[in-house]
């Protein structure tokens, strides 16, 4: 059903700008370009065609991320339209209905978005549609970037040499003062798209710790700008601090431009930008890798980790799930992810080390998880980092580093803070065991009132074995990877 605002003869044919992972008005080119040409239909499409669509915390932001857009689109006179379905169906039909003279769109790299779009563009061109696509979610697009040989980058360093002293692209732009919407479908009202369930013992207070939309991830820059920036190389690696900018799942849903947050911190300096936008640069790499190697998400990026023997134990991952390990720091940081749909990226790499070397499990079991617990969850981001940990992916970790998680608890928090908030049973535990419950004194767990094996429990494996277990498997690899490769 339409709802039509005649259309006068002789005035433009509007274009149609399609919001993906973009939802912001602020330095948006694909929408700044549209909007310049006049009346603009604004669409968002919820994708049931993606194999990769958002996982449960992903689709509890994108609700909420989606409510901000539209209130900001209307306070300018506009109209966000929600449709459901195949965008490869979906565009053509409403450019045909409404008379749309062009689409905009910010380009996306993920395997599914590639090969949609293009054949997209195509089928529009054959209806006489002009398609404009810009790049609006990196720094650089993947295919800027090449080695001496010409092939994409596999190591990190060179491509940051590359990359770094680039920087973004043009200059930011401002959000439009006024946006005109023409003549438009109704759409579906985002209430029945049912996107987050809420089952009952999660998400509940995920609200508490993020803000999602373009106004909340602007305050979240200022507040990292001005507070934790100033720390970031001494604090990013300890989790019970706020010393990073928590603006991952703000990046990732495209509220705010990277090139906006490179640019602000940037112009705050200070010992520790370099360090923040090499963290930016990593997020580009993720990119690059993705788009060259389209089967990231799903394959061993080196294929000898084909003959590594996982094992299959159900009840080690939903231990590891559930935060029940008896690794305090594992725990902790597994609690935090369920309670808030965020952890800590030094815990993340402990938990994930753990799951794949000490529990012997799949990274992809890992990678499925974060997917659907993350309100961060990014395909480049999530699928380069697992394989970074597993050691089968680019410039990965060496199979044969395998974290002690007693260790890193007590080299990355040291007075078992972090331990201490999010795993509330050990918060009465001395620090100088609360990262092995197991070795403290009758007394002192006494004292703490824990009782090991009940209040807590005992560890799910015993480190020493658990590591022998993890390099005899990769025996199979010795030889063939992890000991770095050329970029
Ligand atoms: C197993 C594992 C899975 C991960 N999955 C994701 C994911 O799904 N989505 C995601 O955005 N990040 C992922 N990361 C990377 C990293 O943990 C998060 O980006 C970071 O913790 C986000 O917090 P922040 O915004 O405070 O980061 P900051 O330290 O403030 O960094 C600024 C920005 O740089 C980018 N960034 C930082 N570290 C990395 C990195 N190692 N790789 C790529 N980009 C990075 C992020 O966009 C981040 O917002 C994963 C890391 C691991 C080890």
């Amino acid at each position: 059903m339409s709802k039509r605002t005649p259309v006068e003869v002789g005035s433009p044919r509007p274009s149609l700008m399609w919001f993906r992972q973009d939802l912001r008005l602020a330095d948006n080119p694909a929408l700044a370009d549209a909007a310049a040409r006049g009346p603009v239909l604004l669409l968002y499409v919820l994708d049931t065609t993606d194999p990769w669509a958002p996982g449960g915390a992903g689709r509890w932001w994108l609700e909420r991320s989606l409510v901000k857009l539209k209130g900001r689109i209307e306070a300018l006179g506009g109209h966000l339209v929600l449709l459901r379905g195949d965008p490869m169906l979906i565009l053509p039909a409403l450019c045909q209905e409404h008379g749309i003279a062009s689409v905009h769109w910010n380009r996306c790299y993920e395997p599914h978005a590639v090969a949609r779009d293009t054949e997209l563009k195509a089928v529009l061109a054959v209806g006489g549609v002009e398609v404009h696509s810009h790049p609006g979610n990196v720094i650089r697009e993947p295919w800027t970037l090449k080695t001496g040989s010409g092939g994409p980058y596999k190591v990190f360093s060179p491509f940051w040499r590359a990359l770094g002293p680039l920087g973004p692209k043009g200059a930011i732009e401002p959000a439009p003062d006024v946006l005109v919407s023409p003549e438009h479908p109704r759409g579906e009202a985002l209430a029945d798209w049912s996107l987050y369930r809420g089952r009952p013992d999660w998400a509940a207070g995920f609200g508490a710790d993020w803000t999602p939309g373009e106004d909340g991830a602007r305050a979240q820059l200022d507040r990292y700008v001005l507070g934790a920036h100033g720390g970031y190389g001494d604090q990013r690696n300890l989790p019970a601090v706020e010393g990073t900018s928590r603006l991952s799942p703000h990046l990732h849903w495209g509220e705010i431009s990277v090139r906006t947050v490179w640019e602000a911190v940037t112009r705050a300096g200070g010992a520790h930008g370099e360090a923040y936008l090499r963290e930016l640069g990593w997020r580009d790499f993720s990119t690059h890798l993705l788009f060259h190697w389209p089967n990231l998400p799903q394959a061993n990026w080196r294929d000898t980790f084909d003959r590594v023997a996982w094992r299959q134990d159900q009840d080690a991952l939903a231990a590891w799930q559930g935060g029940r390990t008896g690794y305090p720091i594992v725990d902790a940081g597994m609690r935090q992810l369920w309670q808030t749909g965020w952890m800590h990226n030094r815990v993340r790499m402990i938990c994930a080390s753990f799951l794949i070397k000490h529990l012997l499990q799949d990274w992809r079991a890992g990678q499925a998880w974060f997917w659907d617990t993350l309100v961060d969850a990014d395909l480049a981001n999530n699928s380069a980092s697992w394989q970074w940990v597993a050691g089968s992916g680019a410039d990965a970790a060496p199979y044969f580093r395998i974290f002690n998680p007693v260790t890193q608890g007590e080299k990355f928090d040291p007075e078992g803070a972090y331990v201490r908030r999010w795993v509330p049973e050990l918060s009465r535990l001395e620090a100088n065991v609360i990262h092995q419950p197991w070795t403290a004194l009758p007394s002192a767990l006494a004292r703490a009132g824990v009782r090991l094996g009940t209040d807590y429990p005992l560890p799910i494996v015993d480190h020493k074995a658990a590591r022998a277990r993890a390099l005899d498997a990769f025996a199979v690899l010795k030889g063939s990877s992890g000991e770095g490769v050329e970029g």
